[in-house]
């Protein structure tokens, strides 16, 4: 059996195939619904709250504008699938929106946001290159005192080792060449934003470092191409099997991934209200 090849390939998509194949097949060629996590959703919270703050006029982005904007935020999207399935109590609700009110008290400390110069938010951008269209999401390009263009990512999880650094910037490079792409102009700098530590983590893109993730991304769309042709997807084992939404049907694990679709599509149909679907459908 094979599986079709996905059309375009992201900056989450290459670091899930890069990490663990099995967890790429279920998420990006199989599209199994997953269960949403409270860390991701704190995640767009925090990044709605400083798009809405980023939007403002320089002179109005103060604290208390970005909290205003934070309760905007959650009330925006909290009808949303990502948001309502968290199933919390009243008191883990309230620890959420604790927690994401810390984060955004913690931006202030790395920058003064009045002094940023955006000209995009949240832009979703596209780049066909040899052998593989690349997409990702920017969540901010601005221009630094001398009109050159920077990158500007937000992370609101912790930050990483030196091994998971190395990932989290292959992925920063990618957004360079987004951006060179569209733009016709290569960002002098992208910055990892983290948080909660507060912690600013800068990368500098290169001619070189551009033509890395071009041979790279071909070179892990041909590796797709490869598993999906022979339907092998091999699980590999490591620190983030913890947060792993299929590890109940990896093998490394004694599941069964024969069973993850039928499983997990009936799960998302009795949480959305529907009946499950009959078995010869899924
Ligand atoms: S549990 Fe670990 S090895 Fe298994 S699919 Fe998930 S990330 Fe891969």
């Amino acid at each position: 059996m094979n599986r079709p090849v996905p059309q375009t390939l992201s900056p989450s998509s290459m670091g899930a195939f890069t990490s663990c194949p099995l967890a790429f097949r279920f998420s990006y060629v199989q599209r199994l619904p997953e269960p949403p996590s409270a860390p991701a959703s704190k995640g767009t919270l925090v990044h709605r709250a400083l798009e809405r703050l980023l939007d403002r006029p320089a002179s109005d982005r103060t604290i208390d504008a970005a909290l205003e904007d934070l309760t905007v935020a959650a009330k925006e999207l909290a009808d949303h699938p990502e948001f309502s399935g968290l199933a919390l109590s009243e008191t883990e609700l309230a620890q959420f929106h604790a927690d994401a009110a810390v984060l955004v008290h913690k931006y202030f400390e790395i920058e003064d946001p009045r002094t940023v110069k955006p000209i995009g938010l949240e832009i979703k951008l596209a780049a066909q290159l040899d052998k593989v269209t690349v997409r990702g999401i920017i969540d901010r390009l601005e221009l630094d005192e001398n009109g050159d263009l920077v990158i500007t990512d937000y992370k609101t999880g912790n930050t990483p080792n030196e091994r998971w650094e190395e990932k989290s910037l292959a992925g920063v490079h990618i957004y360079a060449l987004l951006c060179e792409q569209n733009f016709g102009k290569r960002p002098v700098k992208v910055q990892l934003m983290y948080l909660s530590k507060p912690e600013l983590i800068i990368a500098t893109p290169t001619e070189g470092s551009i033509r890395a993730v071009v041979s790279k991304s071909g070179a892990i769309m041909d590796a797709v191409k490869r598993a999906c042709s022979k339907d092998d997807f091999r699980p590999n084992e490591s620190a983030l099997c913890n947060f792993c939404s299929f590890k109940e049907f990896c093998p490394k694990f004694g599941g069964d991934p024969a069973t993850a679709e039928i499983v997990l599509q009936e799960r998302a149909a009795v949480a959305a209200g529907r009946p499950p679907l009959p078995l010869s459908t899924v």
